[in-house]
């Protein structure tokens, strides 16, 4: 059930707002095939993502973590984006949404035509040596054959995304400070708000005076201390009626 009174404030919340920033989560891409971490079903049901997915388990046992890259690569590369991702390209395209920052790795905010994207986990679009730097397109590489090596110079490849243990890359970290400290209405939709230092963008609008509001069918650590409200319901089904009267609304 949509909770209508909740969205009909979020569309009003939306047209007083002048600049917008979006968090997006593992949530946001359920629709899309694409199981979440903490979720039901998916690879992580068979794989401890902490474990699988520790930059010391690709260096030093990298059959181990091109198992579960492999799968998660195949799942990335054949999903598409859904209703909750088009509908944020359009909230982009009427003015409404200033830049999203995802903790995503599909790229599915950019299949969708969002052009301001911050991944602040980075992708698994793209794979890089880790001895020479040489960059491929994830199609390119061949997952028959586990671990995938350079085509350059035979070395380990990595895919562009942060794995854990590693540092978030300074720019997406400096970019993604800037807008939620300038923002005026967050919106966090399909996070568990639990994988920081991306979990503190919302405290950080919250304590430069933004409103913060959820988009999730369950509370967070937010709710209720960082979040002036939550709209439950699924990102697709939410975010499509908000940009469905938001529209409506400014041709009448
Ligand atoms: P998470 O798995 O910790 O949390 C997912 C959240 O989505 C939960 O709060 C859940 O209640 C909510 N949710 C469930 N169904 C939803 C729906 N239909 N619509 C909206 N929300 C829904 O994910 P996270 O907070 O993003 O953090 C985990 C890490 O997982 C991230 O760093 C990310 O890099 C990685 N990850 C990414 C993908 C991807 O790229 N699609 C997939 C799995 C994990
Ligand atoms: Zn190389």
């Amino acid at each position: 059930m949509l909770q209508e009174k909740d969205i009909a404030r979020l569309v009003q919340d939306i047209q007083k707002a002048t600049s917008i920033v979006a968090l997006t989560g593992a949530g946001m891409s359920i629709e899309s095939g694409i199981a979440s971490f903490r979720g039901p079903g998916g690879l992580w049901e068979k794989y401890d993502p902490e474990e699988y997915g520790h930059i010391n388990t690709l260096r030093y046992e990298p059959d181990k973590a091109w198992i579960m890259l492999s799968e998660m690569q195949r799942e990335i590369l054949k999903a598409k984006p859904n209703r909750g991702h088009y509908a944020l390209a359009e909230l982009e395209k009427i003015g409404k949404l200033r830049a999203i920052i995802t903790q995503n790795v599909d790229g599915l905010h950019h299949v969708a035509g969002n052009h301001q994207v911050i991944e602040f986990h980075g992708n698994l679009q793209s794979v890089s040596c880790m001895d020479c730097g040489y960059q491929v397109p994830s199609v390119e590489i061949s997952l028959d054959c586990l671990p995938p090596s350079c085509a350059k110079c035979s070395g380990p490849v990595k895919p562009d995304a942060v794995f854990f243990g590693e540092a978030i890359p300074p720019e997406a970290l400096t970019r993604s400070h800037n807008e939620a400290s300038t923002c005026d209405l967050m919106l966090v939709i399909g996070t568990s708000a639990l994988v920081y230092p991306a979990a503190s963008m919302p405290e950080i609008a919250h304590d430069a005076g933004a409103s913060v509001v959820e988009i999730n069918p369950s509370a967070t650590p937010l709710t209720g201390r960082i979040s002036s409200y939550i709209v439950k319901g699924s990102s697709g089904e939410v975010l499509e009626s908000v940009v469905q009267q938001l529209k409506s609304l400014e041709t009448s």
